[in-house]
């Protein structure tokens, strides 16, 4: 007797199932696509029990008569592909003609559809793939599909559903993603009768996000695209530096209209992003690609989540450039809070004009005023001379030298902060809370900068500046220290003295496992200096190995080196601190320190006087 048999229809349906339904979510986001692709102008989404007991899909798309509605039951039937060579070109969310008769096949299933034109609809009642009744029906013109008890003739599915909450969550997910995807279709989400959301059709992607998300949330965004045309345009909204989250929840990527994830654009977003990204967290993006469809390959996974591209690298490059453009441009619109100019709003009238600075000797330690100065002189070996001046900070803004480090010092008048120039740098200081957070006055309102994060963002993008050009200058060691190392440390070493070179780290092979330390720049001296070079090597290792290698680069390097540079609790003057500020501010990425902390608070007008009820 023959061992192999042909499946019946319905088994190969539950099969297919298996793939693309995988909870109720999935069951949205396939009638949804279909809804989509249908032209629908309005979606209503309607589940209860978290989709297990029901999820109904109703559009005002296209329809279908009665010959396809029957059609779209079997497996394979689709109107969106006719042969293999339209897959390269799929411009449909859908092209696979095996949602609605694997949906069908494990639960109860109703369809009911109109034409526009028609003078009645038609209903198909499916129970568990078998269809039980076709009738007329005389519904809005449109497609309602409603599907109840999702696995119930699979009850070892259905044991894998999760409690309501978290399928209701997956599906309210998936529903934010269409609807990002689609800002001009409305939607409306209603859970166990309890209206979740409605979105009116909008006509752009930024008034759909406030609809769904709040006007508060999408001032934490910044727009992308306008960059030069290329096989991939990049459009969109992403998070401001410093804005990110613990998971990849709102890392939203879509390419072609379909929401996907694909690890190439996880490393081009991280990489885009680079120091403006806390390590761990996540970027904020509402991405969209565009490309010819045949550079990209949809058909990979059942779902359809997973894409490939042709040329991954292209992909990669687009979206990196993309954000950083949109990183760099942002900066323009936080200057504009730092022009110089009279407060928006004049300064509280000075009853009690604030004490004046405390008079604290401690200041930033010696040898890191010098570095934050660009005062690099005393250093060994010196640096070229011109070119140290360019990189110095005396260069930068106009006001720097009259608020420059040379008139802090002992016999400075202990001036209030009353005196600060308010407009030299469009900032007022106000004072300092805790030691840390400096407090100051700009055009928009209220501003607090972490002192600390603001000294490393300064310190970073200066050494960065220092390694590209000359090299941060080492100093001898009096007493060259020799570290030992194991042959994947002497490896790694040898292939990237030059690099720890240019950071003023002189190391030399001194014996088959055994280096020895000549130099280290003024910002790492002092401590075990063994021991401190062993740490940057873990790091920068560590750094090193990440599958997102992109930019094994200097930036990296100083980050780490930033990390070990920074570390005093310092009192600062306030001329000084008016110096931190300016510098600051001057920096290519001034909102947030190498590890993607915010260096800067800005809390608007609006807001202070919504908290004082001033306003609603
Ligand atoms: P696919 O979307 O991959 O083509 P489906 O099984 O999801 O496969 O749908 C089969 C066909 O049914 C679609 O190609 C489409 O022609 C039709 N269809 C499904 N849903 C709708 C809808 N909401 N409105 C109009 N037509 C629909
Ligand atoms: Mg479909």
């Amino acid at each position: 007797m023959s061992r192999i048999a042909l499946l019946s229809e319905e088994v190969a349906s539950q099969v297919a199932a298996g793939e693309v339904v995988e909870r109720p979510a999935s069951v949205v986001k396939e009638l949804v696509e279909n809804s989509l692709d249908a032209g629908a102008g309005r979606v209503e989404v309607r589940i209860a029990r978290g989709g297990a007991s029901l999820v109904r899909v109703v559009d005002d798309g296209c329809g279908m008569d009665r010959d396809d509605a029957l059609l779209c039951l079997e497996r394979h039937a689709t109107s969106k592909i006719r042969s293999g060579a339209d897959l390269a070109t799929v411009a449909t969310l859908g092209f696979r003609g095996e949602a609605l008769p694997s949906i069908a096949s494990v639960s109860r299933f109703t369809l009911s559809t109109r034409e526009h034109d028609a003078i009645s609809g038609t209903e198909i009642v499916v129970a568990g793939g078998r269809i039980r009744e076709v009738r007329d029906g005389g519904e809005a013109p449109g497609t309602s599909i409603e599907v109840r008890s999702l696995f119930y003739n699979l009850p070892a599915r259905r044991k894998f559903l999760r409690a309501e909450n978290t399928e209701a969550g997956h599906v309210e997910h998936q529903l934010h993603l269409q609807a990002i995807g689609h800002p001009g279709t409305g939607f409306s989400f209603i859970r166990d009768g309890h209206l979740v959301f409605q979105l009116p059709p909008a006509p752009a992607l930024r008034d759909r996000i406030r609809d769904l998300h709040g006007a508060g949330f999408l001032e934490s965004l910044i727009p992308v695209g306008d960059g030069p045309p290329g096989p991939v345009t990049v459009s969109g909204l992403i998070g401001k530096p410093g804005v990110s989250r613990a998971s990849r929840v709102q890392q939203i990527v879509f390419v072609n209209g379909r929401a996907i994830e694909n690890p190439a654009i996880n490393h081009a977003l991280r990489e885009g992003y680079h120091t403006a990204l806390m390590k761990g967290q996540f970027p904020v993006t509402f991405l969209f690609l565009e490309m010819d469809p045949a550079l990209v390959d949809v058909n990979v996974h059942p779902a359809k989540r997973e894409v490939r591209f042709r040329d991954p690298s292209l992909v990669r490059e687009a979206v990196t450039d993309a954000v950083r453009c949109a990183i760099e441009n942002a900066r323009g619109s936080w200057n504009e809070a730092f022009r110089p100019g009279p407060p928006a709003i004049s300064p509280a009238p000075a009853s009690a004009p604030p004490e004046a600075y405390p008079e604290t000797p401690a200041l930033i330690p010696e040898r890191e005023q010098r570095v934050l100065r660009g005062d690099w002189s005393s250093f060994s070996p010196a640096p070229a001379g011109p070119a140290a001046s360019a990189a110095g900070y005396e260069s930068v803004g106009p006001a720097a030298p009259a608020a420059g480090y040379e008139s802090v010092g002992p016999a400075a008048p202990a001036a209030g902060y009353e005196n600060a120039p308010d407009s030299a740098g469009g900032f007022r200081i106000l004072g300092v809370l805790g030691k840390l957070y400096v407090l100051m006055e700009n055009a928009s309102g209220l501003v607090l900068v972490d002192q600390h994060a603001a000294h490393e963002r300064i310190l970073f993008e200066e050494l960065r500046r220092r390694m590209e050009q000359q090299g941060v200058p080492g100093q001898h060691l009096l007493l060259p220290p020799t570290i030992a190392v194991t042959p994947k440390d002497r490896e790694w070493l040898l292939g990237n003295l030059g690099t720890l070179q240019r950071m003023g780290i002189g190391l030399e092979e001194f014996g088959p496992s055994t280096f020895k330390l000549d130099t280290l720049p003024e910002y790492l001296m002092g401590g075990d200096p063994a021991q401190t070079v062993r740490d940057i090597i873990d790091e920068l290792r560590q750094a090193g190995s990440g599958a997102s290698r992109v930019r094994m680069g200097e930036d990296v390097i100083a980050t780490t080196v930033c990390r070990h540079a920074v570390k005093a609790h310092d009192t600062l003057r306030e001329p000084e601190l008016v110096k931190l500020i300016e510098d600051l501010l001057a920096c290519e990425l001034p909102y947030c320190c190498p590890h993607g902390r915010p260096t800067m608070i800005q809390i608007s007008h609006a807001e202070l006087e919504k908290k004082f009820g001033r306003r609603v």
